[in-house]
């Protein structure tokens, strides 16, 4: 939306001049007057003489209707990723992303090492109950297919488990990727 029709809505604005893409005046939105408030269309902004407010359309709303810059850059109709692309944005989402990955790796690699912890233990005893198994054959007859199912399925799951604290601890790349995801999900969900 162009900065004029935007700024209309809430004062009137006058064509004060035509060169340079040309120039509005009009009584200011926050300190009133008749035309000390001056808007440029061309360049999109705008800017008040007498109390020194200026901006451009995303400012306006920000500072006069106290929109978020997300609430803004949708209304003007601005995609997201021109909200994105200002770096100093970007940047800051990257920090706070990059703060939130932190603390999920964090309690990720927790869950996983306790995971992998009790696996250790669980496949010790499934190991030891089928050695035992195998020597006495007859004595654990009912429960020999259940151990050596409990036995494959521990293997199974083996793969996975390694896989995770691959990612977790071992490959600096799949971090970069990580946060990247994690930027793009936050700024998706502002
Ligand atoms: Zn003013």
């Amino acid at each position: 939306m162009n900065i004029v029709d935007l700024i209309q809505q809430d004062v009137s604005l006058k064509r004060v001049s035509s060169t340079g893409g040309g120039e509005y005046a009009g009584a200011c939105p926050w300190c009133g007057g008749k035309d000390r408030f001056r808007v440029w269309p061309e360049g999109g902004n705008y800017w008040c003489r007498q109390c020194n407010r200026k901006g451009d359309a995303i400012q306006y709303l920000r500072d006069y209707r106290g929109k978020s810059y997300q609430e803004a850059a949708t209304l003007i109709g601005k995609p997201l990723e021109d909200f994105l692309a200002r770096p100093s944005l970007a940047r800051t989402v990257e920090v706070r992303t990059a703060d939130a990955y932190e603390r999920w790796i964090d309690e990720a690699s927790r869950e996983t090492w306790s995971e992998w912890d009790e696996w250790r233990l669980d496949v010790q005893l499934a190991e030891f109950a089928y050695r035992a198994i195998q020597r006495q054959p007859e004595a654990y007859a009912e429960d020999s297919l259940w151990w050596e199912q409990r036995l494959a399925q521990f293997y199974a799951q083996q793969h996975t488990l390694e896989d995770r604290l691959d990612i977790l601890t071992l490959d600096p790349m799949r971090k970069t990727e990580r946060v990247a995801l994690f930027a793009r999900e936050a700024a998706r969900h502002g």
